[in-house]
């Protein structure tokens, strides 16, 4: 039996779920990259690392909401602190207590976290981030790197022809587009030659490279472009919604000792529920402020930000919850040492079965790249790339393979081809993930895939 007909097999219900999906939503996904051929699982329930699918398959999940669930699904104590807020109301239309404590906790951990503002989603933070970055400096254009992505907002979403392999967005003014440039990462001379104009208001970026590390960013990057965005009176944002809280408790920026102006937030922070923030210096931020002396502040030069959902209560006593679990500072280093074991164990299959490839990551999350030739790993987890020799992405057929084949072996792999381990994955979790992924390198080998 072929990878796809095995998963057609375990998965009958699934595949008539889909059939009602496709007459319901645009190719029968309600996200982007759920989307998967010949037909997506449905999931029924989830518990610490795993879910069930419709079909009653265990899964462990590696998914994670997407990244946001470090400590993986329905923790007791995040649970119970929803709840607990839900019986007390979901929604105030007022401010309360429970925001300046979730507020207390981001200024505690994210080092340049001066003040900051709430908002549902990491779309909405890096599009007030924009937002910000503009009204402060009065300029309009913005420079990203090709394939970072921030979100679906309109000014943020591929731009430039070159960046090939990163979706595009039909429906985005010709307007919009013409204000947002994109450079290749890592080279800042490309980065200079820009800024040198003096009409960028903002260089943004995600700080481990592109799509949570998968084009991974060479060392000293980061400082070079805060030298030069602060030379050039650009702001620096950090794209933090993937990285923050992850890569260490106060996020890239902590990780790798370089500070940002603004920091874009999401996922981690609202311990699953929806939530983002824009976080940075009190100076910037105060373009949010009201000045009671000045209407004309008020009316033309304050920048606006309503938001039904802003700060809600229920996002506000599970990202607290969240983040007071993870401030105990006892998470991260366990989980790296598992996430380590993991990509190490996955390398030395790939070498045994002399299937081109590696798995790299950082911290708790790694990308799979096959059918390709990658570098010498330093010590089977930290890859140096040369320059010049960012990894490709994997070749979708491939990654379309493996995302089945390890289904079928009780795994869910995030998107095609990489994953979020949490701080509830077990040992034994991670055994079986490698024992899935040796199984499903063996399958794909075996149809010739690769
Ligand atoms: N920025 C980055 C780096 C992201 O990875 C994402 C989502 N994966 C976003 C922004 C957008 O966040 P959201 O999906 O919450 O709108």
């Amino acid at each position: 039996m072929t990878i796809v007909e095995e998963y057609r097999r375990l998965h009958p219900r699934s595949a008539e779920l889909y059939e009602q999906a496709v007459r319901t939503f645009p190719s029968g996904v309600t996200h982007d990259t759920r989307y998967v051929s010949p037909f997506p699982i449905y999931v029924d329930h989830a518990q610490g690392s795993h879910k069930w699918d419709v079909d009653g398959n265990d899964l462990i999940d590696l998914v994670m909401g997407h990244g946001a669930l470090f400590l993986g699904h329905a923790h007791p104590q995040i649970t119970e602190a929803i709840i607990e807020q839900v019986q007390q109301g979901t929604h105030y239309g007022a401010c309360h207590e429970r925001e300046l404590e979730w507020a207390g906790w981001i200024k505690k951990l994210i080092p340049s976290a001066e003040e900051l503002r709430f908002m549902s989603s990491g779309t909405e933070a890096t599009m007030m981030a924009v937002r910000l970055a503009r009204a402060y400096t009065g300029r309009d254009k913005l420079l990203k790197f090709d394939s970072h992505f921030h979100g679906w907002n309109d000014s943020l979403y591929g731009v430039r022809a070159p960046e090939a392999m990163t979706p595009h967005s039909a429906g985005i003014p010709e307007a919009t587009l013409s204000n947002t440039l994109s450079v290749p990462p890592n080279d800042i001379s490309l980065v200079e030659e820009r800024l040198a104009a003096g009409d960028v208001a903002a260089v943004i970026l995600e700080p481990t490279g592109a799509s949570w590390g998968t084009l991974p960013l060479m060392p000293g990057f980061l400082a070079e472009l805060r030298e030069a965005t602060a030379r050039h009176n650009t702001l620096l944002i950090f794209d933090e919604v993937i990285t923050g809280f992850r890569v260490s408790l106060g996020g890239a920026q902590q990780r790798y000792g370089v500070l940002p102006d603004i920091s874009t937030l999401a996922k981690i922070m609202a311990g699953g529920m929806p939530g983002g923030c824009v976080a940075g210096r009190a100076d910037i931020l105060a373009m949010m402020e009201y000045r009671e002396d000045s209407g004309e502040w008020n009316l033309e030069r304050r920048v606006a930000h309503p938001g039904t959902y802003n700060a809600n209560p229920v996002s506000a006593a599970s990202g607290s919850k969240m983040l007071s679990i993870l401030a105990a500072g006892d998470k991260h280093a366990p989980l790296e040492a598992q996430h380590r074991r993991l990509l190490q164990e996955c390398n030395r299959i790939l070498q045994r079965r002399k299937m081109p490839g590696c798995v790299y990551g950082l911290a708790s999350y790694f990308h799979v790249l096959l059918g390709y030739r990658c570098p010498e790993p330093e010590d089977g987890v930290e890859w140096s790339w040369a320059e010049g020799e960012m990894p490709p992405r994997i070749p979708v057929h491939l990654g379309t393979a493996l995302k089945r084949g390890m289904i079928n072996r009780g795994v869910d792999l995030m998107g095609l081809n990489g994953g979020f381990v949490s701080a509830v994955h077990t040992a034994e979790d991670v055994d079986a993930i490698i024992g899935a992924f040796d199984a499903t390198i063996g399958e794909m080998q075996a149809e010739g895939l690769v």
